[in-house]
């Protein structure tokens, strides 16, 4: 099997391993198509999940089952699939704690059951989907069929897009005609905006600049954009609104100092949901007065995307029956199994050009 690795905390490299060696619940995937993440630069270039040595990166992909364990009822070879980037043990003890994206019973980089993110598999306990074979632990949890009515570039973006992005709009709580404010317009951000649209918001505020992240994101169903260029960001939604600020604010971008913005804009007892990757430092300010010393009944949550096949399945259908179109978000498109580490560099580099890349195979 060869694969694209993390070799050291800022070096990628090609490695050549065994096949992986599948369990009886287990499947192993060719991919077709996959796509670099955001998330897969912060881990090299960052050194997020510590000083990895050869393991393959990459959790979001659409592929065809090669092979599955004698266990594995609803799967067989050919079935084309989607392969969440989440992808928990789901017979783990810490299911039963009810955050399946933390359960996983192989030992990762916390030696520990109910790991927080332990679910997020790839790369750090088990070698990603940037090779051209793949492990995928109880297939009949964790893949989705990709039915025909809907598109490779559609089930890329579900695997990981579209459900983080979702759940910073679970997280956020939002009730009919509230104001939400999205910070950061990424890929990540846009599937909040469309998310949020869909789930009653009345006002949505995108935060970004880039003109192509802009013009998706009105698609999408931003209401207003701010740049955040044009001056502080909580006084432009402050001015914007009266003095009111927001009932939901979903952080999908900025760096450890966003948080700051997120809570000074968010009205008492309003919901601050993140799905950002803070990587930079070792702890994030709240601003006291902001927080109303610690009394407004603001809530703060972040969270890991949601996987597992039921998931997948949901959002499926939401493509397939037209709530939907993450397609829109792909920007960049490149060809063969040799180019997934251009795109990666592409994902680091960050044009101005860029929203979401992807890989076919
Ligand atoms: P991008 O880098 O594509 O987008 C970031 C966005 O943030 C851009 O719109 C950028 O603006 C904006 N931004 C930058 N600085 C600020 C600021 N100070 N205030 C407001 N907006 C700002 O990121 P992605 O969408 O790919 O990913 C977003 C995050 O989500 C990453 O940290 C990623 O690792 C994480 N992630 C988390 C997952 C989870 O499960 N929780 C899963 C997948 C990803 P501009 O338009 O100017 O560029
Ligand atoms: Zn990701």
């Amino acid at each position: 099997v060869k694969g694209l690795a993390m070799k050291k905390i800022g070096e990628v490299g090609w490695v050549e391993k065994d096949k992986p060696e599948i369990g009886r619940r287990d499947a192993l995937i060719r991919p077709i198509a996959v796509a670099p993440c955001s998330s897969d630069v912060h881990t090299v270039f960052d050194g997020t999940l510590g000083d990895l040595h050869d393991a393959i990166l990459g959790h979001e992909a659409v592929g065809i089952v090669e092979e599955v364990g004698d266990e594995v009822r609803d799967f067989k070879p050919g079935d084309r699939v989607i392969v969440p980037a989440i992808v928990p043990d789901w017979d783990c003890e810490a299911i039963q704690n009810g955050n399946p994206q933390h359960a996983v019973y192989e030992t990762g980089y916390c030696q520990k059951i109910d790991d927080a993110l332990g679910a997020y598999k790839f790369t750090a306990v088990v070698d990603g989907v940037f090779a051209n074979l793949f492990k995928v632990t109880q297939a009949d949890m964790n893949l989705a069929i990709l039915p025909d009515e809907v598109s490779v570039e559609n089930g890329v973006m579900i695997s990981d897009m579209v459900t983080t992005g979702f759940h910073g709009v679970e997280n956020a709580d939002i009730k009919f005609g509230d104001t939400v404010v999205v910070l950061g317009i990424g890929p990540v951000g846009l599937m909040a905006v469309a998310g949020a649209k869909l789930n009653g918001a009345g006002r949505i505020f995108a935060v970004g600049s880039r003109p192509n992240l802009v013009k998706l994101a009105k698609e999408y169903g931003a209401t207003d954009i701010i740049d955040y260029h044009d001056g502080d960001t909580v006084e432009q939604v402050m001015e914007k609104t009266d003095c009111k600020g927001a009932d939901a604010v979903i952080i999908a971008g900025g760096n450890e100092s966003i948080m700051m913005d997120a809570i000074n804009m968010t009205k008492a007892g309003g919901n601050i949901s993140n799905v950002n990757y803070f990587s930079k430092q070792d702890t994030i300010p709240i601003p006291l007065l902001g927080w109303g010393m610690g009394m407004s009944h603001k809530t703060i949550k972040g969270g890991l995307c949601p996987g597992g096949r039921n998931r997948m399945e949901r959002l499926i259908d939401m493509v397939k029956y037209g709530r939907l179109d993450p397609s829109k978000m792909i920007s960049h498109k490149f060809n063969g199994f040799d180019s997934i580490e251009d795109s990666l560099i592409l994902m680091k580099d960050k044009p101005r050009e860029l929203i979401k890349p992807i890989v076919y195979l």
